[in-house]
């Protein structure tokens, strides 16, 4: 049996209020969450991202790093979230995570990457190579070298390579033979989500491709999330809704078999734990 738990990692207490989750006034804070996934696996425990690592909210990579944490994403950095600390109360040490597997390397979910500085780090290669270059203004506000800083022993995998997969391409992942690695562009170039064979069908973590559950179905995103991702966060927003796309009509033909979430749909990931 292939045991998950879903766990926030960073907070985001983004303002807006019923403009951006539907609920409280337009000048409050609202609350996000960044949903990481802690996968027991034959191999070890896998990550499916990390969040905001205890560097980010102990501010030891300094003010300025801090203050881009809390304007660009709105990063609560409350002490107790990193992975690395909610795994040790699970019972687990930093050392017994053997992989981590990227949706990809926006801070919020790649931040965490130099706890376990000895994991195996499972990255699409536009992906890496996009946040390495950093070739566009908004890559180079996005992307932070200090989270790789220390030199992670990447895992990279072509986009273009894989089979079939309930109407989208998903790929083996090295040494894993759980996990499939499926490309879903636009928020950044490089992005993808992960599949996981559970005994209950698949979870499918589809990262930042859709905020809200509801955009899967015949709803829309809140106001501001919608604007904020067609104007600011994706990289080509073309490319955004087309993955989307491809999302609702796996959500609308294979929903016996598949169950998708995304990181920061804080209902989403309330339910999941609940499960
Ligand atoms: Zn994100």
């Amino acid at each position: 049996m292939t045991r998950i738990h879903h766990l926030n990692c960073a907070t985001l207490r983004p303002l807006g209020g019923a403009l951006v989750c539907g609920g409280g006034r337009a000048w409050t804070r609202s609350r996000l969450v960044t949903h990481t996934l802690v996968v027991e696996t034959r191999r070890g425990l896998v990550l499916v991202d990390t969040g905001l690592g205890s560097a980010d909210v102990d501010r030891t990579r300094g003010p300025v790093h801090a203050r881009h944490l809390r304007m660009l994403l709105w990063a609560a950095l409350l002490p107790d979230e990193p992975v690395v600390r909610q795994i040790e109360r699970l019972g687990f040490r930093a050392s017994d995570v053997s992989d981590i597997v990227l949706t990809h390397l926006d801070l919020d979910h790649a931040g965490g990457l130099a706890d376990f500085p000895d994991a195996a780090v499972h990255v699409m290669t536009t992906e890496l190579e996009a946040a390495f270059r950093r070739p566009s203004v908004s890559e180079r506000i996005r992307y932070a070298p200090v989270t790789w800083a220390h030199g992670p022993r990447w895992r990279l995998y072509d986009e273009r390579r894989g089979e079939r997969w309930f109407g989208l391409v998903a790929q083996a992942i090295e040494d894993l033979p759980e996990l499939l690695y499926v490309p879903l562009p636009g928020h950044t170039r490089g992005h993808a989500g992960v599949a996981i064979r559970t005994d209950r069908g698949w979870l499918l973590h589809a990262g930042d491709a859709y905020v809200f559950q509801s955009e899967l179905g015949n709803g829309s995103s809140s106001f501001v999330i919608e604007r904020f991702q067609t104007h600011v966060s994706a990289i080509d927003d073309r490319k955004r809704s087309a993955t989307r796309g491809r999302l609702r009509a796996l959500a609308e033909r294979h929903a016996d078999q598949i169950s998708i979430l995304s990181a920061h749909d804080p209902d989403r990931f309330e339910a999941l734990t609940q499960c």
